[in-house]
């Protein structure tokens, strides 16, 4: 079967040949048959070094043997009950024990139901309705959070697509990432219910947070009587088992958890401090449902990933990957004297072909997108694939070893000299 003619009819059943945006990349992308490890092997039998790693959830790698193990004998005993079990206890402790915010859990779905749960938990909490997002971050794919800047001097947001009322988005400020003025000055303003951040933006490509922003953030919105929100879907469980505000020291009141927490199943999470969090149903007034909410799979694959953190030397091994991954790159970026800023921290990365650093959403947009999909189109052929944007973000598993990287780094090089 071929990539391309399996496109072709993929496109006469679902929406742009794919089920969720970004995989639709031109002209074709490929389909995966299988993953294991760090390698997906399409269906024409080609393998490519993965990067991408399902967007962020697989630290582990895919098809882990514990995971796959832990789930095939859940799966005998029932995949969703619709009931309590012990497992969500155990993982919910789990949760507590590790994420410093976290004294309580809801466990949900999907991220995008995590923030979205988050968000209306703050409202629900301070009785305020505005909230504050930064320009470029992710939250994913519901109303309040799907929300650009607005232009001129507004900082009210508009929406990012159609279908959602201008007036669900008024109620979302913007401001640029690293910017302590524009936050204060909305924060004095207005009666915000939360600010809702990622630690690190890695929906952007992968931007970091200036010496003391996310500390700031924390006092202002203490000072000014909102929830802060951190966004830790991509963070969480991956710059360590506490998280962002572990590695960062900063501790929000709330924050949202999905990806890694699912080791590889669906998954996301609310946590926070235990007098917000009892706002929830059923004990409180903030309506939070679902019917897979806390399923057994989710369960059992998240806990068991988490176990291995904790038992295997993963950190360890996967940030000194990263690490080894962005020096090769800036050595090579020095030797051919091309104009590629890197970026990361422990096993995230991303490049910008551009001069100026990368502190916000406005810098990474004046990047050269163009030639990073050059790039990535030129790796794609030599069978490494990093996530098709230049606004996402590269991640490095357990699973891969220090000869994927040297292949990686060497292929790099090929590709960037072909480019200049
Ligand atoms: C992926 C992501 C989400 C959405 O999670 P889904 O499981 O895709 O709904 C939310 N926030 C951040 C920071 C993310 O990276």
């Amino acid at each position: 079967m071929k990539n391309r003619e399996l496109f072709e009819e993929a496109k006469g059943y679902l929406v742009g040949g794919v089920n969720s945006p970004v995989r639709a990349v031109k002209p074709y992308p490929f389909f995966t048959a299988k993953g294991r490890g760090c390698v997906l092997v399409d269906v024409e039998g080609k393998e490519y070094i993965d990067y991408c790693l399902a967007y962020g959830p697989l630290i582990l790698g895919h098809a882990y043997p514990d995971v796959v193990e832990k789930v095939g004998e859940q799966l005998e005993r029932g995949s969703a009950y619709g009931t309590p079990t012990l497992l969500e206890v155990e993982f919910a402790k789990k949760v507590v024990e590790h994420v410093p915010c976290a004294e309580m859990v809801r466990f949900v779905n999907t991220g995008t139901e995590a923030t979205m749960a988050a968000v209306r938990l703050a409202r629900g909490y301070t009785g305020r309705k505005k909230i504050l997002k930064f320009e470029g971050a992710f939250h994913g794919a519901h109303d309040s959070v799907l929300v650009k800047a607005g232009s001129g001097a507004t900082t009210q947001g508009v929406p990012t697509s159609k279908g959602i009322p201008s007036e669900a988005a008024k109620n979302t400020l913007l401001a640029p990432f690293n910017d302590k003025d524009s936050v204060e000055k909305i924060l004095k303003k207005n009666d915000v219910a939360c600010i809702i951040a990622e630690p690190v933006m890695g929906n952007a490509g992968c931007i970091l947070p200036a010496e003391g922003y996310l500390k700031f953030l924390r006092e202002i919105t203490a000072e000014y009587g909102a929830l802060l929100i951190f966004d830790e879907v991509i963070t969480g469980f991956r710059l360590g088992l506490g998280g962002a505000q572990e590695y960062y020291n900063v501790t929000p009141d709330v924050t949202t958890l999905g990806k890694i927490l699912g080791g590889g199943l669906p998954i996301g999470a609310v946590v926070g401090k235990r007098e917000i969090m009892e706002h929830f149903s059923p004990l409180g007034k903030v309506y939070q449902a679902g019917t897979f909410n806390g399923n057994p799979l989710s369960m059992t694959a998240g806990y068991t990933t988490i176990q291995v953190l904790e038992t295997s030397p993963v950190y360890e091994k996967v940030n000194s990957l990263g690490e080894s991954i962005r020096k090769g790159v800036e050595e090579i970026i020095e030797d051919l004297g091309l104009s590629i800023k890197v970026y990361g921290i422990a096993s995230m990365f991303q490049m910008y072909f551009t001069e100026e650093d990368v502190v916000d959403y406005s810098s990474a947009l004046r990047a050269d997108k163009d030639t990073f999909m050059e790039f990535q189109r030129g790796l794609l052929r030599e069978g490494i694939f990093l996530p098709p944007s230049q606004y996402e973000c590269n991640f490095i598993s357990y699973a891969h070893d220090d000869r994927a990287i040297e292949t990686t780094i060497t292929t790099m090089e090929e590709v960037l000299r072909e480019l200049k």
